[in-house]
């Protein structure tokens, strides 16, 4: 069990999980590019069920280049990115590595659409790195 707190840069969103983590790593797609602001996004997913968010969020729902429709949840007050979805995948929610307090429990565990990274990220090698989403993944990230 991991326990997990954080907010967004105004404090009008928090959350507070407490469960596994159920996988977590870097994307660096050009969506992630965007939403961020960063060079990747590091996401890390649990239970939607564990997570237990204080605050209203505004969501954005996008549809992605296989067909899938991802959300973002934002802050509407600062505009910090908040919780990733995937509506292939209720019930998963990507919490973001920015707005975590515990940082140490974050280690990626692999890198997906390394193909689009920018040339400044540089990719730990001691973890997969995949050019694209590989397919058994692509349901389970958003
Ligand atoms: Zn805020
Ligand atoms: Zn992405």
């Amino acid at each position: 069990m991991t326990i997990l707190t954080g907010n967004c840069l105004c404090g009008q969103v928090s959350f507070e999980a407490d469960g596994d983590i159920t996988m977590m790593g870097n994307c660096h797609c050009t969506d992630c590019q965007q939403i961020t602001g960063a060079g990747f996004a590091t996401l890390v997913f649990m239970n939607e069920n564990n997570v237990k968010i204080s605050g209203e969020t505004k969501r954005f729902e996008h549809t992605v280049d296989s067909g899938n429709a991802l959300t973002k949840d934002f802050c509407p007050n600062c505009g910090s990115q908040m919780f990733g979805g995937n509506v292939l995948r209720p019930g998963s929610i990507a919490l973001r590595l920015g707005s975590i307090n515990e940082k140490e429990h974050v280690n990626p565990q692999f890198n997906v659409f390394c193909s689009s990274k920018a040339p400044c990220s540089i990719l730990d090698e001691s973890i997969p790195g995949f050019e694209k989403m590989p397919v058994k993944a692509e349901a389970k990230l958003g």
